[in-house]
């Protein structure tokens, strides 16, 4: 019989030599499999509730809170066995338990994330009428293929400060009965000239207008009635007026849902995997898994638009955070930041058969074979990367072997092609030992991207195992 044959030599110095990427799924026991499963379910609910960096934010403090967690502020003391949470501007959470081992051998272990996501934003002076609608002006947020964004249903997030100082928090077009909005596109009919042209000159910057409106005020006596009608709305309902869009930061995401994808349900489609499909599983870690360490999950603001700004990663209230922990628990920051580690853990690019010709196979993440390690990021000659040390790389292999963690190695596309970075290298600033690790997505900044959920679940995996 063929498979009780004993193996050649060959094959076994090919089991013992050879580097093979695994898929998961095949890899899974079908207890696991049921565990990759089980575990989409509760992303997909945290997806469809954490739309924009506030709400992500306002949901991790409710599962926080659920768990036992409570706010921590500067100053706060701290022991062994606490676990807290650090709020920044209700736009980014920190998330943290403390350990029992001593600070300044053992240092953080830490998790860095993003839950901003490329969205198109309202401007401060939106509205105007023209030919039968309202519409409002946007300024796009991060790195979009801008015609992806047209006729499609977008919803309205965000906030609103009012006149006398109040915060009025918007979510119109998730609800069942909520209308939702739309950006205008070309018919076919009349797009030849489009068509012909550069992709990113399809649609402009100024043509991302959102259609909010088409009932005339019934008014002889006034201009622009449909403006009329949608301020009055605003107004009735919210208590909104034109001039609040001054001191309001809304904008425009996609309507859609997180669902299964495929006849065997294996992948998931959504807006903003970037960066929650990393953001949960680093929240949902530090939630459950209890640790030894002193471990932080990090999820952070502005990662689209380079991490600045006071909630993006760059901000030094994150580091202030840090030494403030250690301060409290009696510990030098410089010591314990130097013993630290860090996973930053961000979206990379999975390999697309449909576009072979930007990636190089051979080092590009496959969907399913789990989340990936990125020795470095950057683009051209390495430029502004992090690239992590070999010892510290070999550290992470150690502790993800150690707990059976599928897991595999990636790079960016092609050397000569494009590139990206994320918040590691600003960690590593600190002196902290740090390394890219991130769940591979198709059609990454689209509207609606995809995901395995192997790789979910994995990503998830790995920070248990970071945090032993
Ligand atoms: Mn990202
Ligand atoms: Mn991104």
């Amino acid at each position: 019989m063929e498979k009780n044959r004993e193996k050649t030599e060959g094959q076994k110095k090919q089991e013992q030599l050879v580097y093979k990427k695994k898929n998961y799924f095949e890899q899974a026991s079908e207890a696991e499999r049921a565990k990759i499963f089980g575990y989409a379910e509760g992303y997909k609910e945290f997806l469809d509730a954490a739309k924009t960096e506030r709400e992500a934010c306002a949901r991790s403090i409710e599962m926080a809170r659920e768990k036992g967690f409570t706010e921590y502020a500067f100053g706060d003391p701290l022991k062994a066995g606490d676990k807290k949470y650090f709020v920044n501007r209700g736009k980014s959470i920190v998330v943290f338990r403390v350990g029992t081992k001593p600070l300044e051998e053992d240092g953080f272990r830490l998790i860095a994330t993003h839950i901003d996501a490329p969205r198109v934003d309202i401007k401060q002076v939106p509205m105007y009428e023209d030919s039968g609608m309202c519409f409002l002006k946007t300024h796009y947020y991060g790195g979009i293929k801008k015609y992806q964004w047209t006729a499609i249903p977008l919803a309205l997030h965000g906030a609103v400060m009012l006149k006398d100082g109040r915060k009025v928090e918007l979510c119109i077009g998730e609800g069942e009965g909520d209308p939702v909005f739309y950006i205008n596109d070309l018919l076919p009919h009349l797009g030849r000239e489009q068509m012909a042209g550069a992709a990113n000159k399809i649609i402009e910057g100024e043509q991302l207008n959102v259609v909010v409106g088409g009932l005339p005020y019934a008014d002889e006596e006034v201009n622009d009635k449909i403006k009329l009608t949608v301020l009055s709305l605003l107004s009735e309902q919210y208590g909104i007026c034109e001039e609040d869009f001054i001191s309001a930061e809304l904008c425009a995401v996609p309507a859609f849902r997180a669902r299964d994808v495929g006849f065997d349900r294996a992948l998931i489609g959504a807006y903003g995997h970037d960066d929650r499909v990393c953001s949960y599983p680093a929240l949902t870690a530090v939630l459950d898994g209890e640790s030894d360490h002193t471990v932080l999950a990090m999820l952070v603001d502005k990662e689209e638009i380079g991490s600045e700004g006071t909630t993006g990663i760059q901000c030094k209230v994150y580091e202030d955070l840090m030494e403030e922990i250690a301060l409290a628990l009696g510990a030098n920051f410089r010591k314990v930041r130097a013993k630290s580690k860090c996973l930053s853990s961000d979206v990379t690019a999975a390999y697309d058969p449909n576009f072979p010709g930007v990636y190089e196979k051979l080092n590009s993440a496959v969907l399913s074979c789990g989340t990936a390690m990125c020795k470095f990021t950057g683009s051209g000659g390495k430029s502004g990367s992090n690239d992590a040390t070999a010892e510290f790389v070999g550290e992470v292999r150690r502790m993800f072997d150690a707990e059976g963690v599928v897991w595999q190695t990636a790079e960016l596309g092609k050397v000569d092609i494009g590139g990206g970075g994320t918040v590691a290298k600003y960690v590593a600033k600190l002196n902290i030992d740090t390394v890219d690790l991130g769940v591979p997505v198709i059609s990454m900044h689209a509207p609606w991207e995809l995901i395995s959920k192997a790789d979910l679940y994995s990503n998830y995996r790995a920070f248990l195992a970071f945090m032993k």
